[in-house]
């Protein structure tokens, strides 16, 4: 019955283990695909370990280099699954080789379950070596991996037995004890097969990554995203940039770009979200950067968004007051640039998205400059020119828009400027 796809077998068990924790962190060791002690799997069951090494949140995983290249008396890998310390929030698994590991020996140890008694057993059964000294507990982290692994590995290559996932110390002719809680004592293997065999595949749509995160996060007291948006109406597409990705619920969605906001899913939904379609999404909005949030009176809502190719720039005190007395984003762009003193000292400015501009100097508090005014003002040398700083937003009148200066007022006529010279 054993399956010898190997590198499909890895595969598809971080799948299912993303499945039943859509928080599983997975990191893979360069080569994994290829790695192997040269025979080939058939893999039908697993086998948990511990590698007898002292490790801690701060010092999570220091067996990494010897589960990969071995040691003196045993050559690498010796597994195919590592598990490095980690907290149940953000459980965490190594894969560490496709194909048959050292880590089983031979078996016919005292409780073979179904697995088969043989001298070869190596490419009958997945190895999950735990990183944990094994005289004292693993930690919650680990133990929420080691049975999402087991179910994984039970569902992927034992036909759902969890029975052909056992401790080495069941398996072993050697004398193993692990996986242990304590000096020679080994875990209640029965009643971590009985929890790993518990846990539920949540059934339906799944969510899963950075989009779960902002799904599972609290919003009020211990409600999630998830009691306020609903289940999902689809499953996780890319967006139209084809970098970024969203997910719609019945309620709302929830959408992220890697470059933006570190990557963090935000959640759209209300009011805000029907605006956010009618303008283009984020083609023309950009990326959610904060959940959707009420404003400090309560009575308003706003999300803010960003553009990947803006960046994640800083706007502080009275400019950000300017900005948001101009509609943030939406009237007036993103911010291109951090608030940047001018070179003479005497001010601070962003510029924006849009050929647009926010000024500050003591003397005449924040000011925005954009289009054609701002042009001309740039070309002849910003606020160190004859212009200097400006003293108020502009006016428009009819076709014509002003803007007064400290040096002086600017004027730029909207109405095209077309005259009809006689052809004689
Ligand atoms: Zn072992």
């Amino acid at each position: 019955m054993g399956r010898r796809d190997a590198v499909q077998v890895i595969v598809e068990v971080v799948a299912r283990m993303r499945l039943l924790d859509p928080r599983l962190i997975v990191t893979y060791e360069p080569g994994w695909e290829k790695r192997g002690n040269g025979t080939s799997a058939n893999y039908e069951g697993g086998i948990w370990h511990h590698t007898a090494t002292p490790t801690s949140l701060s010092r999570p995983f220091p067996t990494q280099r010897l589960l990969r290249d071995g040691r003196s008396d045993l050559r690498g890998p010796l597994c195919n699954f590592a598990g490095p310390a980690c907290t149940v929030e953000r459980p965490t698994i190594h894969v560490m080789a496709a194909h048959p590991a050292n880590h089983a020996g031979a078996s016919g140890g005292r409780s073979m379950g179904p697995l088969p008694k043989t001298s070869l057993f190596n490419p009958r059964v997945l190895g999950l070596e735990i990183d944990y000294a094994g005289n004292a507990p693993m930690l919650p982290g680990q133990r929420h991996v080691a049975r999402l692994w087991a179910r994984a590995v039970a569902d992927v290559v034992g036909g759902g037995d969890i029975n052909r996932v056992r401790g080495h110390m069941e398996t072993s002719v050697t004398g193993k004890w692990d996986p242990g809680y304590a000096p020679g004592k080994t875990e209640d293997l029965n009643r971590l097969r009985r929890e790993s065999a518990a846990l539920g595949v949540p059934q339906g749509i799944p969510v899963i990554g950075a989009i779960a995160a902002a799904y599972n996060r609290k919003v009020l007291g211990e409600a999630t995203w998830a009691f306020f948006l609903g289940a999902p109406k689809g499953t996780e597409v890319g967006t139209l940039d084809k970098v970024g990705r969203w997910q719609e619920f019945k309620a709302g969605a929830i959408l992220y770009h890697p470059e933006v906001d570190s990557g963090i899913a935000h959640v759209v939904w209300g009011d805000i979200l029907q605006k956010f379609w009618a303008m283009g999404a984020e083609t023309r909005c950009g990326y959610p950067t904060t959940d959707e949030m009420a404003t400090p009176d309560l009575v308003g809502r706003y999300n803010h968004f960003a553009h990947p190719d803006a960046g994640v720039h800083f706007i502080k005190g009275a400019i950000r007051e300017k900005w948001a007395a101009l509609g943030w984003e939406v009237g007036f762009g993103y911010p291109t640039t951090d608030e940047t003193p001018t070179p003479n000292g005497n001010g601070a400015y962003n510029h924006f998205t849009g050929n647009r501009s926010i000024y500050w100097s003591p003397s005449q508090g924040a000011v925005a400059v954009s289009g054609e005014i701002r042009d001309a003002w740039a070309a002849s040398g910003w606020e160190a020119g004859a212009g200097g700083f400006p003293v108020s937003d502009p006016v428009v009148q009819g076709d014509v828009v002003t803007q007064v200066f400290q040096g002086g007022t600017a004027t730029f006529s909207l109405k095209p400027s077309v005259s009809f010279q006689p052809t004689g």
